[in-house]
């Protein structure tokens, strides 16, 4: 017996619970397929509980890096890592009621089990088939590990949230976002922090203004990096410590290794030869702008396509889709042009829109020009450790259209979304000189730039 709905959804995370409640709201009858905890990546292994933790970690820069010089004096500082951990979790199981409660009021079906295709419109769970006229592939991405010996005696991202304890020492191998983030969690909650980078800088594909900020803010008060610094293997010693071998012939001893080089995509147990969906390179789900697949019917979202994989992508692109396919607006898309994106270093990057290089390569070095500056944060202007602010525009044509607007400083992560607005709605330099400045804040040196 095959059972029918409207719409499935493989994958309960940020794309598929959004796609999912949206088709409900217009009266689709849908089911959601989740193999492990409602939520996906983001809720329980990703932003959220990252977020937990940057807060920890600010927490205790605050109290080690600015309190004193305040006039502050905080007799104890010991952190208490299994509680932190404890309430971080108790907050995810809060999140993981309301999202099942957001798909009751939608009339959404819940199925716990891991999907896989028999055709183009047929999935079998547990034994069981399901069919749908529209089924959506949403079951995001995990982390790579390298290919070197040794590699199984390293974590990834999933195991740095497995921790209760927090490690003495840990080397955090991988130049992205997470390397960053974590690498400064545990940096600010006391771990001895080593962050190991094949090339010259972490972000090194950011604006060079980021790459600059990071690099002498990680010097000052971070972890110590080590660049140009390529894992070989990983060996286990005796008393239990691990030594991470170099392309150089160098070596490191630490007790956890966290590998952070990257994700790939869930798309191995799908059965996709059974259907007519081709993946990329990589094992990306091929789509159109639509988020259609090669398949008539079946439709993927999120990081299981491999473009911006952030939850706000996932969730718009997921919405999106459902109001085409459900509430019958057949234009309905994503827009993934000037998505912002915030990366949670201590202090923390804000980007949007393209890199002055990227701008320069698309419209020519004439037509761009570029406003910066770099200060100190009042937040630590009597404070012996004095941290910058790192500030650029990326101006197009003589209109000087702002199509990039880059940052990193105290507060940059609130900052972001209002310029977003204006950045979407095609603000130029003349737009931002004429919004009068808040004062003093960091944010009004991004209308006052000369
Ligand atoms: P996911 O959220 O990964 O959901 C996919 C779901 O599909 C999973 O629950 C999985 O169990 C399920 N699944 C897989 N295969 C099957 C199957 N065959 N059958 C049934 N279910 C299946 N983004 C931000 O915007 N901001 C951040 O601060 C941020 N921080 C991050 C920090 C970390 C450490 C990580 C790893 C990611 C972070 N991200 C952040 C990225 C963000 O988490 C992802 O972009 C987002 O979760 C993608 O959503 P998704 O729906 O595509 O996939
Ligand atoms: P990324 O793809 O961002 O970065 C991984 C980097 O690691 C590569 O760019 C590469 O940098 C380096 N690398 C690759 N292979 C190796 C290797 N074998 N050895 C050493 N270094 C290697 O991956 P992440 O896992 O950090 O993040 C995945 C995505 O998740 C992000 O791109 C982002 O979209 C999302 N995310 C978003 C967050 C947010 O919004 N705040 C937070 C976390 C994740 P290089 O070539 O310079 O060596």
């Amino acid at each position: 017996m095959v059972e029918k709905y409207d719409y499935i959804a493989i994958g309960g995370g940020s794309g598929g619970i959004a796609s999912i409640n949206r088709a409900g709201m217009h009266g689709a009858k849908g089911l959601l397929i989740e193999g492990n905890v409602i939520g996906g990546t983001c809720v329980n292994v990703g932003c959220v509980p990252k977020k937990i933790m940057w807060h920890g970690a600010q927490m205790m820069d605050e109290m080690n890096l600015y309190a004193p010089d305040y006039g502050i004096d905080i007799p104890t500082k010991k952190l208490n890592f299994s509680k932190l951990v404890k309430n971080r979790e108790t907050f995810i199981e809060r999140l993981h009621g309301s999202y099942k409660s957001g798909l009751d009021s939608n009339n959404v079906d819940l199925l716990n089990g891991y999907a896989k295709f028999l055709d183009n419109q047929t999935v079998e769970v547990n034994g069981k088939r399901y069919t749908a006229d529209h089924i959506l592939i949403a079951t995001g991405g995990k982390p790579e590990f390298p290919a070197i010996p040794g590699a199984e005696y390293g974590i990834d991202s999933d195991g740095f949230f497995e921790l209760t304890e927090l490690p003495e020492r840990v080397a955090i191998v991988g130049a992205g976002y997470i390397a960053v983030e974590l690498a400064g969690v545990l940096h600010g909650l006391g771990s001895d922090t080593h962050l190991f980078v094949r090339q010259h800088a972490p972000l090194r594909n950011f604006d060079s203004i980021i790459v600059e900020g990071l690099l002498e803010t990680i010097e000052r008060e971070g972890a110590k990096l080590h660049t140009y610094a390529t894992p070989k293997k990983v060996e286990e010693n005796e008393n239990g410590s691990l030594t991470l071998h170099l392309e150089d012939g160098t070596t490191h001893e630490t007790d956890t290794i966290i590998w952070a080089i990257g994700r790939e995509p869930n798309t191995q147990n799908l059965n996709l030869s059974l259907t007519d969906v081709k993946v990329n390179e990589g094992g990306y789900i091929r789509v159109d702008e639509f988020q259609n697949t090669t398949a008539k019917g079946i439709y993927a979202v999120g990081d299981v396509t491999g473009r911006i994989e952030l939850t706000p992508v996932a969730i718009a692109a997921g919405r999106q889709l459902s109001e085409r396919l459900f509430n019958h607006k057949p234009l309905a898309h994503l827009d993934f042009d000037n998505v912002p994106t915030v990366v949670f270093s201590h202090p923390p990057i804000g980007t949007v829109g393209m890199t002055e290089e990227q701008a320069i390569d698309k419209f020519g070095v004439a037509q761009i020009k570029t406003y910066e500056t770099r200060f100190t944060a009042m937040h630590s202007s009597i404070t012996k450790n004095r941290q910058k602010t790192y500030m650029k525009l990326v101006c197009c044509g003589p209109e000087e259209k702002v199509v990039g607007l880059h940052g990193m400083g105290a507060g940059m992560d609130e900052m972001l979304q209002g310029f977003a607005v204006a950045i979407k709605m095609g603000a130029t330099k003349a737009d931002f000189d004429a919004t009068v400045a808040i004062h003093p804040t960091g944010a009004e040196e991004f209308v006052t730039m000369k």
